[in-house]
């Protein structure tokens, strides 16, 4: 069976760290899924399609990566595409306890769900999308924080 990776998250805006992740993940999987997470209750910085567009430039040479959308829970997202392992990135304890939750909890809902985490390379351990966008609404340069392919 195709080994189908979901990397789901708001990228707002995508960062290095979330770029490192996902190309340590392509030798894993037969297939990458970037999914932006439409969260009703979360006022996003950019537009989804800014986002969208975003990421899809950034791994424009990659065959195996797609960029979608979704709404609802994300273990059902993953049932309803047999989407069978789901990719997160560790910087801190707090994400752990965060993401251990969230883990054990998709893995009831959906026991054939798998979560598989990255140790951030420690360059990036201290980057997050929410202090790039401080630094932006403060006419900072965040260049050295995204991908090359973000025209920001
Ligand atoms: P969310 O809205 O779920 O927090 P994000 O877009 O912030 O989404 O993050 C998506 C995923 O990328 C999460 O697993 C997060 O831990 C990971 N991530 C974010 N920033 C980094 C980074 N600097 N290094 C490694 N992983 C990261």
């Amino acid at each position: 069976m195709e080994k189908i990776a979901l990397f789901p998250g708001s990228f707002d805006p995508i960062t290095k760290g979330h770029e490192s992740i996902i190309k340590r993940a392509i030798p894993l999987f037969d297939k990458i899924i970037i999914a932006i997470g439409e969260n009703s209750e979360k006022k996003c910085y950019f537009s989804i399609e800014q986002r969208m567009n975003w990421i899809k430039k950034v791994f424009a040479d990659c065959p195996n990566i797609e960029v979608e959308k979704y709404s609802g829970l994300t273990v059902e997202y993953c049932r309803e595409n047999k989407i069978g392992y789901i990719l997160r990135g560790l910087r801190t304890s707090a994400d752990f306890e965060f993401e251990r939750s969230i883990g054990q909890m998709n893995k009831k809902i959906y026991p054939a769900i798998e979560t598989v985490f990255f140790l951030t390379t420690p360059e990036y351990t201290a980057l997050n999308s929410s202090i790039v966008r401080d630094i932006l609404r403060h006419g900072g340069d965040v260049k050295q924080f995204i991908p090359s392919e973000v025209d920001l």
